[in-house]
């Protein structure tokens, strides 16, 4: 069985500080193997208040697709509780070399020597315990970025997070069968290295694939209503779009 909960879906700077939005991170189940994509701050709290709780002593590996605030605030809390304060050496991190080493580094030493540590690199591919997973092309986002990429056995489920979109980062998705895709913006702006909804409909309609899922919302797009902008996307692009809310869940076979 495969599953996402989405704990959280805050994008924009505003919405994580106002919390009008949950800006923790996705709760992924493949083959009962437990993963935590982009632990945002209120992550653990989340996990937590979950129903039925995820109990982060049983989560197999956490990945970080970039540095930025709002997938990495809960980073060290969700690794310090799987690793029973670095009592115990278990799980995996999947990170770029950015948030484990050097200035802007994010996660701290004594939980890195209690973890499974490995680099993420641009279109490579990586396991957890039989779970198969890659990583698309270098996102154009500032900081070192990839969206990720996870095989089920009926196709793979996406996860294109924050970029500026482009061609090349379309066709590094265009084997996806499910993609959920970081939408900040509403209305598309050049300078703002972000997805916008008109990229929702670029990939709809290029790569056809069986489910989209926004989510990772900017006020512009909360103000618009998510779900009414989904439903009218799916009109438009014969698509099955669906706008994420906070807790809810996915699942996909
Ligand atoms: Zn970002």
């Amino acid at each position: 069985m495969t599953r996402v909960k989405f704990l959280g879906t805050a994008g924009a700077r505003y919405v994580m500080a106002t919390q009008l939005r949950s800006s923790a991170g996705a709760y992924i189940e493949i083959k009962g193997k437990k993963i935590i994509l982009d632990p945002g701050p209120g992550t653990l709290v989340r996990m937590a208040k979950s129903r039925p709780r995820i109990n982060p002593s049983s989560v197999d590996a956490i990945i970080l697709s970039h540095i930025h605030l709002d997938h990495t605030g809960d980073a060290n809390a969700v690794l310090d509780a799987m690793t029973e304060g670095a009592k115990k050496r278990r799980g995996f991190l999947f990170a770029p070399s950015q948030c484990v080493k050097g200035r802007d580094k994010v996660v701290l030493d004594y939980l890195l020597s209690s973890v499974n540590t490995l680099i993420l690199e641009p279109e490579s591919s990586y396991s957890i315990g039989g779970v198969e997973l890659e990583t698309s092309l270098a996102h154009d986002h500032g900081v070192e970025t990839y969206g990720i990429k996870f095989s089920l056995e009926n196709g793979k489920l996406c996860f294109m997070v924050d970029t500026k979109f482009s061609p090349q980062v379309l066709s590094s998705y265009k084997d996806c069968r499910y993609i959920v895709m970081n939408v900040v913006l509403k209305e598309c702006r050049d300078y703002v290295k972000h997805l916008c909804l008109e990229d929702v409909k670029t990939t709809a309609e290029k790569i056809k694939p069986e489910r989209i899922i926004i989510t990772h919302f900017g006020m512009g797009m909360l103000r618009a209503k998510p779900w009414e902008l989904a439903e009218k996307l799916s009109r438009e692009t014969e698509v099955n779009i669906r706008a994420a809310s906070d807790g809810m869940q996915l699942n996909l076979d």
